[in-house]
């Protein structure tokens, strides 16, 4: 069986941009991976030194319908439950906010292994883009670019160490 890694993160934080850049293939067949849900968009790690699952998640977006929110949470929530380590993305332009918070309290209670990503920091000083992040207390924030690529695979190497 190998590592499941489920990307995790608000809305537009570029969750299915770091996906693509880390998978080879948009939609891996998981029929050989009994004990994962069907209907999740998974995909093969391509990026990094060894072999991984990656899961694209979006059900921290909100919408208006209480019914969905909830229902699209349950979803996340049951990812991040089948994965081995949670990579969770925020986003360097829009800072810190407080649904990072929160989703930073779901990923504590889900006892899961967590890297802490700061997207978007293309053009940035590193130390200037993650410094805010660090009062989400899940340790060192990694700066990345999912969108040039920067970083991302200094992330996985580092990902990969925890799994
Ligand atoms: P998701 O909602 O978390 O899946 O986010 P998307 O992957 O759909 O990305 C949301 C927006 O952010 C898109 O317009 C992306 O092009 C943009 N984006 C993603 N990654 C980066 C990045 O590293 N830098 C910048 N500047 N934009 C990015
Ligand atoms: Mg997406």
């Amino acid at each position: 069986m190998l590592p499941v890694i489920a990307l995790v993160g608000r809305p537009n934080v570029g969750k299915s941009t770091l996906f693509n850049r880390l998978t080879k293939s948009r939609d891996a067949l998981v029929a050989d991976f009994p004990g994962l849900t069907r209907d999740r968009h998974y995909g093969h790690g391509k990026v990094g030194p060894r072999p991984y699952l990656v899961v694209d998640t979006g059900g921290f977006e909100p919408v208006v319908k209480e019914g969905i929110l909830h229902a699209m949470a349950k979803q996340t929530l049951q990812a991040i439950d089948e994965s081995d380590l949670v990579i969770f993305l925020t986003d360097a332009r829009q800072g810190l906010t407080p649904h990072d918070h929160e989703i930073a309290e779901k990923l504590r209670k889900s006892g899961r292994p967590v890297i802490l990503a700061v997207n978007k920091s293309e053009g940035m000083r590193l130390s200037g883009a993650i410094s805010e992040f660090y009062e989400l207390g899940l340790g060192e924030p990694i700066a990345i670019s999912s969108a040039h690529g920067e970083g991302v695979k200094s992330l996985l190497d580092y990902a990969l160490e925890e799994v």
